[in-house]
């Protein structure tokens, strides 16, 4: 498990926990097949969904911008802008 600890950024417990259900907690996905998911990405504007998250890998893949990692570090990020405030 990768750990950013040299931003000193708050990450909450459930997405320390159980990082899958707290990516799909915060953003406005679809489910494509099972374990799979879409959304629209984190790190680029856009208006259809091209993030794609995958629950079996534990892994997440943007189609537009290809943004790619774990879904703790996609978990990391969501946390990040909640709570910086920073419109995504
Ligand atoms: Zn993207």
């Amino acid at each position: 498990m990768m750990k950013d600890t040299g931003t000193g950024n708050y990450l909450p417990l459930e997405a320390i926990m159980d990082p899958g259900a707290y990516v799909l907690d915060h953003l406005q996905t679809t489910e494509v097949s099972l374990g799979r998911h879409v959304a629209c990405c984190i790190f680029h504007k856009e208006n259809a969904p091209s993030l794609s998250i995958s629950l079996h890998k534990s892994a997440f893949h943007c189609f537009g911008c290809r943004a790619n990692g774990t879904l703790d570090q996609l978990a990391a990020e969501i946390a990040r802008i909640k709570y910086s405030g920073e419109p995504r």
